[in-house]
């Protein structure tokens, strides 16, 4: 995949771009993660039900009626706890 930056100003932009390049970096980590978990199938997956913040919606005073589930995948690597995100389609694999 190859991207290519766009950048309308200076040195701003150029610590925009360092740090759009961690978060790549720590996506492609948590990917790799994710592949070796397919194989080893360690860690635990987490169901959570989520509110989406408005006020006039049911899942703000019933509990029962958030948004959801929502699948996260908890695991150990070299030491720390990792969290990632899965799409339903994901979580019974
Ligand atoms: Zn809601």
């Amino acid at each position: 995949m190859s991207r290519i930056p766009v950048s309308k100003s200076g040195a701003r932009s150029v610590e925009r771009d360092a740090s759009l390049g961690r978060h790549e970096q720590r996506f492609l980590e948590l990917k790799r993660g994710l592949e070796q978990i397919e194989y080893f199938c360690k860690g635990t997956v987490l169901k959570r039900m989520m509110k989406c913040g408005k006020a006039q919606c049911a899942c703000a005073t019933d509990t029962t009626k958030r948004h959801g589930p929502y699948f996260e995948l908890t695991y150990k690597a070299s030491g720390k706890t990792v969290n990632v995100k899965l799409s339903p389609a994901a979580a019974p694999l």
